[in-house]
C-alpha cells in the first residue's frame, strides 16, 4: 500500500501533463486567421490593381483622342489659312470645325487632368495594399513557423510523458489502475488530488484533519468527501 499512492500520484501528474499539452496544441494559433486576412487583402489588392489599369487605359485612349483632335485642327487650320480656300462659305465651315475641335481638345485636357488625379490616388491605394499584403504574408509565415515549432515541442514532451507513463504502469496493481482510470474518466481527468494545507487542490474544499492523518498513515486510499478524488500529500 505505501508505494501505491505515490505511484498513482506520479501517474496522475503524467496524465495531467499529457492533457495540458493536448489542450495547448489545440489552442495554438495555426495561422489560419492570418491566412484568411491575407487572402482578403490579396483580393482587395487585385481589385485595386484592376481599377488602376482601367484608369490608365482610359487615360491613354483620351490622350490619343487629344492628339488626333489637335492634329485634325492643325490640318484644318493649314487648309483654312493656307490661301487655297476662296469660298467664304467653305472657310466659315472650316472655322466652325476648328472651333469645335478646339473645344473638344480643351474638354479632353480637363478630363486628362482629372484622370491623372484619380490615377495618382489609385497608385497610392495599390501601394498601400501591397504593403498590407507583404505585412500579412510575413505574419502568416511567422505564425505557421511558430505553430510548427511549438506543436513539435509539445508532441516531443508528450512522447516523453508517455514513455514515463509506460514505465510507471507495471508498478501499479491492476485493480487499482482500473479504478484510477475509471475515476479519471468520471472526474474530468483528475483521479488523484494533492492536499495543500488543509485544502483539496481539485475542489478547494477543506479536508478534515482526521482524514489528513489517514492519508499520511498511508494504509488506505482516502477520498475527498466533496469531489471523491483520491487525496495525496506531498513531502
Ligand atoms: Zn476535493
Amino acid at each position: 500500500m505505501s508505494e501505491l499512492l505515490p505511484r498513482l500520484w506520479e501517474l496522475q501528474q503524467l496524465d495531467t501533463g499529457l492533457r495540458q499539452r493536448a489542450e495547448w496544441i489545440a489552442n495554438l494559433d495555426d495561422g489560419s486567421k492570418a491566412r484568411a486576412r491575407l487572402a482578403e487583402a490579396q483580393a482587395a489588392l487585385d481589385a485595386a490593381r484592376e481599377s488602376l489599369s482601367q484608369l490608365e487605359a482610359t487615360y491613354r485612349r483620351k490622350e490619343l483622342d487629344l492628339q488626333s483632335a489637335d492634329a485634325e485642327r492643325e490640318q484644318k487650320a493649314k487648309k483654312a489659312y493656307g490661301g487655297t480656300v476662296g469660298d467664304a462659305k467653305e472657310l466659315s465651315a472650316l472655322e466652325k470645325k476648328i472651333a469645335e475641335l478646339k473645344r473638344r481638345s480643351s474638354t479632353l485636357e480637363d478630363e486628362l487632368l482629372a484622370l491623372m488625379d484619380q490615377i495618382e490616388a489609385a497608385r497610392e491605394d495599390v501601394a498601400k495594399r501591397e504593403a498590407l499584403v507583404t505585412k500579412l504574408s510575413n505574419l502568416a509565415k511567422q505564425l505557421a513557423a511558430e505553430y510548427t515549432k511549438d506543436r513539435a515541442r509539445f508532441e516531443d514532451e508528450m512522447e516523453a510523458l508517455r514513455q514515463q507513463r509506460e514505465a510507471v504502469l507495471p508498478q501499479i496493481d491492476p485493480a487499482a489502475l482500473r479504478e484510477y482510470e475509471a475515476m479519471r474518466a468520471k472526474l474530468d481527468g483528475v483521479a488523484v488530488a494533492a492536499v495543500d494545507g488543509d485544502l483539496c487542490t481539485s475542489c478547494r474544499n477543506v479536508v478534515p484533519s482526521a482524514m489528513i492523518a489517514r492519508v499520511k498513515a498511508g494504509r488506505e486510499l482516502v477520498k475527498c468527501q466533496n469531489c471523491r478524488r483520491i487525496l495525496y500529500i506531498g513531502e
